[in-house]
């Protein structure tokens, strides 16, 4: 009976911003665990800003973060007739009037009111004269009520009671037909059946506006709820002056949208302290008592944080799938048709604990890619020097005396040949580790020489040592 149908209604505006996937969040986790249905419902009626491309980002954003809708994407250009049908019933029911005050005159009393230090409200003066036939260009109102309160019970910020004497007449079909946002908005909720309207606060002030319209279309009047906004570090409102605030930015720049979804999740919802959250978690644990009432402020470190604490306990063919592309992009598509899965998946692991995103991993995982391995110019002249070539090619031929590579068997030989030589381990790993991989810094050695196979490690170590000789 009392069915949960909500819905996320963005107004396409070329991307899908962090805050509007925060919403649909906390619309999607709340129908999925009440059994409910979750509407996707495209706002598209400024046609300015309205292109196909920026639809597909609003989609592909959805699709990525996994928000997966059981109605729609209905598209509010679509609608049309219906909004006009329906503003054309409200004005049949008296409910609505005709308005043929020009823009310049509506500037003009506007102006004139201020000054007088009154509201700048529409004066209501077209309410009274009954226009049946209006000309091309009138506009439709409705006739908000003048007196007495609205009183929302809002999910997240409780009781907000609104007088009605501040409520103008708003236009609900505009002179060239088109409806407004608070007129489409209050139609397409109540066709749609939506039992819960939870957007951004800063719709607040419409709810006031929207609920008579509810009740003159004839229609209940959904429950309300309204999430604080995302702010930055400087308490402003979320943009794009405090780094990248659309969805797709956070996939390039190699972050897990697990991670992305739980961080915005717990921007403005805990349960107790618990910061990591499975999806099941989150559906089953969400609740509006605990959607904080305040502004979240967006930290973006703490975003990276959770990305690379995903990174570290994701199943390895997990990071695998979204690090492919990113191989692909970085030039190693041939390559990757050369190894396996599996060892993708042994490549992960060896450099997981070390890439807060897959960007960073990318670069960790370049070295281990091809025969030969390019130099950092600085590692390979302070570490592949003359003075250490002999003691390179000793080590070699002793791995090369093992025929087969065995972890535990090569760290011991390799301890063993530090020891008869009176060297420290640093002075003969640093070396090995520049020859293997270029750099300076890697994972564990022997993890590494694992990763290579005994074929590449020893052709390295040897072009390794050929470098040392050449300086
Ligand atoms: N289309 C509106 C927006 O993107 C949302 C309207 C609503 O949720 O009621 O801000």
């Amino acid at each position: 009976m009392n069915h949960v149908r909500v819905r996320f209604a963005p107004s396409p505006s070329g991307y899908l911003h962090i805050g509007g996937v925060r919403t649909a969040l906390f619309n999607w986790l709340f129908a999925r665990q009440q059994q409910g249905v979750f509407i996707l419902r495209i706002e598209d009626t400024d046609q300015s800003r309205s292109t196909d491309d920026s639809i597909k980002a609003i989609l592909d954003g959805m699709k990525w973060v996994g928000l997966d809708w059981d109605e729609g994407p209905f598209r509010q250009t679509e609608r049309m007739n219906i909004y006009r049908e329906h503003a054309i019933a409200l004005f049949n029911k008296g409910d609505a009037y005709w308005c043929v005050c020009k823009a310049e005159e509506l500037e003009a009393r506007r102006r004139e009111a201020e000054q007088k230090g009154l509201s700048p409200r529409y004066d209501g003066r077209c309410r009274s004269l009954g226009i049946t036939s209006p000309p091309a260009d009138a506009a439709l109102r409705f006739k908000a009520p003048q007196e007495g309160q609205t009183v929302i019970d809002d999910l997240i910020k409780g009781t907000v009671v609104f007088d009605n004497g501040v409520l103008d007449d708003l236009i609900i079909l505009r002179s060239n037909g088109y409806p407004t946002y608070n007129f489409s908005v209050v139609v397409d909720d109540a066709l749609m059946n939506i039992t819960h309207v939870v957007r951004g606060d800063d719709h607040l002030t419409n709810t006031p506006r929207q609920v008579p319209i509810f009740s003159a279309l004839g229609f209940p009047v959904p429950r309300f709820g309204h999430l604080p906004m995302i702010l930055g570090s400087d308490k402003a409102r979320l943009s794009k002056r405090h780094g990248a605030t659309s969805i797709m930015a956070y996939r390039d720049m190699g972050y897990l949208p697990e991670a992305v979804v739980n961080y915005l999740v717990r921007l403005g919802w805990s349960h107790g302290d618990q910061e990591m959250f499975t999806r099941q978690e989150l559906i089953e644990k969400f609740s509006w008592d605990h959607v904080q009432k305040s502004a979240a402020v967006f930290n973006p470190e703490k975003l990276t944080w959770m990305n690379a604490e995903y990174i570290k306990s994701s199943p390895p063919d997990h990071i695998v799938e979204p690090l492919l592309p990113l191989l692909e992009a970085e030039g190693l598509g041939n390559e990757l048709r050369n190894v396996s899965r599996e060892w993708l998946i042994q490549l992960v692991l060896l450099v997981r604990e070390r890439a807060k995103t897959l960007v960073e991993m990318v670069d960790w995982v370049r070295p281990y890619f091809g025969l030969e391995v390019s130099y950092n110019k600085e590692a390979a002249g302070k570490f592949l020097t003359p003075a250490i070539s002999d003691a390179l090619d000793k080590l070699t031929a002793r791995f090369e005396a093992v025929s087969v590579f065995d972890k535990v068997q090569w760290e011991e030989s390799f301890k063993q040949f530090v020891a008869e030589q009176g060297m420290k381990m640093g002075q003969l790993a640093q070396p090995v580790r520049v020859a293997l991989t270029g750099r300076t810094a890697s994972p564990g050695l022997f993890e590494v020489m694992e990763v290579l196979g005994r074929e590449r490690t020893l052709l390295r170590l040897r072009k390794g040592i050929d470098r040392a000789r050449q300086t």
